[in-house]
């Protein structure tokens, strides 16, 4: 379970409590798979799940009330791609790309060697800083990788800092090859298989590689997923992102919960994406940071591919925690709808975790959800870069709320009905 990192995290919740006068609930339905919404709508949280939803004028009593005053309501964020454990900074790095330098994957090792010589406390206090960011911006779920220790010790480490504010962690020793193993890229994925995965797999739920040019090739990225599922993990790829190549191809094979990235891509891997469960997950903050061609989500969308929206968080590439920073990329550079990318943001993101608990507001959700400073989901885009998160509930806990607390929630003495 994620910490709750804001200063309401002492507050109680109440038994039961009515949000009421949504002027639009995205809803998403579980079953279908479908973007949803209410207008004029209402939902009940009890016992830290979504109990009731429905029109606001049949709302029924709660111990609680707020009143959403026409402003929307949504599910929480899934960020399903993040790599949050890591020191160091890289902003010249990032100056000088913006000024003609091209993007290599070798930058990660900038990275890894600064990750390495930081400490326990120094590491766990930069995760929780952007734990705490993305919860402000209203992610209520996110995943976060390994893959910038390369070390049994440093991978092991991370996974365990990770797994202290979420239950999605991956492990992606198979980031890079680090510099030790320069000369013997088998022996690095023999370790990555075995001594590394046997000391990571307790703490991970997941396994990652990296299937790219200049970082792991097509039978290398396979050992690892089915060394990886040998220890009870999922598979998830880095997958075409510089170039076309064979990750989407490996993650069908492999069984994986998703492809992500899929920037260049052959009609054989749209294809395959769309004949398997495999989730695409479109990382548009990687192609803003590295000014490459962002992916064609159109071209996927009209396939039948699952798509889900996810930050890549990660100090190289895409150092933003913003899901709406995303959904604006999504909608103004990858023409998906509003719809679309809103429920690529949620139930997409969930759909790439193999979470039925989240990403939708159906009665049994988990009451994981945000209400907007908006009436409408559209304004994730509509109005890019404005703080628009006015509250954030997780487990159906008030977490962060940028409106006065005060005015959300009234206990309702006599269990008023909604209006
Ligand atoms: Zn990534």
């Amino acid at each position: 379970m994620p910490e709750k990192e804001s200063p309401q995290k002492e507050s109680t919740a109440p038994q039961s409590t009515l949000i009421t006068g949504i002027g639009e609930l995205v809803s998403n339905d579980a079953e279908q798979g479908a973007y949803a919404a209410l207008t004029d709508a209402a939902l009940v949280i009890a016992g830290g799940e979504v109990a009731w939803t429905g029109p606001a004028s049949r709302a029924p009593a709660a111990d609680a009330v707020v009143d959403a005053a026409g402003r929307a309501v949504l599910p929480g964020f899934a960020d399903s791609h993040a790599h949050l454990v890591f020191a160091g900074e890289r902003s010249a790095e990032f100056a000088a790309r913006m000024a003609g330098r091209p993007y290599r994957a070798g930058g990660i090792l900038v990275t890894v060697e600064a990750t390495r010589a930081a400490s326990d406390v120094v590491l766990r206090a930069k995760l929780r800083r952007l734990v705490a960011e993305m919860l402000r911006q209203g992610t209520t779920t996110f995943e976060c990788k390994s893959g910038y220790g390369l070390t049994v010790p440093d991978e092991a480490r991370g996974l365990a800092l990770a797994a202290e504010v979420t239950p999605e962690v991956t492990y992606l020793g198979a980031h890079v090859v680090p510099p030790e193993f320069a000369g013997d890229p088998a022996g690095y994925v023999d370790l990555v298989c075995g001594p590394m995965l046997d000391a990571c797999a307790p703490s991970a739920r997941w396994v990652d590689v990296f299937c790219e040019d200049g970082a792991f090739g097509a039978d290398e990225a396979a050992a690892v997923l089915a060394a990886g599922r040998a220890a009870g993990l999922g598979a998830r790829v880095h997958a075409n992102q510089l170039g076309p190549g064979p990750g989407v191809r490996v993650a069908a094979e492999a069984g994986a919960a998703s492809a992500d990235h899929c920037t260049f891509l052959t009609d054989a891997d749209v294809d395959a994406l769309a004949s398997t469960p495999v989730v695409a997950t479109l990382l548009p903050g990687a192609e803003f940071g590295t000014r490459q061609p962002f992916p064609d989500a159109r071209r996927l969308l009209d396939a039948g591919v699952t798509v889900a929206l996810a930050t890549d968080c990660n100090p190289g590439s895409s150092f933003t925690s913003s899901m709406p920073f995303c959904i604006a990329l999504a909608v103004r550079e990858m023409r998906m709808t509003t719809e679309e990318a809103v429920w690529a943001a949620t139930a997409g993101g969930a759909r790439a975790l193999r979470r039925t608990d989240i990403g939708h507001l159906g009665p049994g959700a988990r009451a994981d959800l945000i209400m907007l400073d908006a009436p409408s989901h559209a304004y994730l885009a509509y109005r890019p870069g404005v703080p628009q998160i006015a509250a954030v509930w997780q487990s159906g806990h008030l977490v962060d709320a940028a409106l006065p607390a005060a005015t959300l929630t009234e206990p309702s003495a006599s269990g008023r009905r909604g209006e």
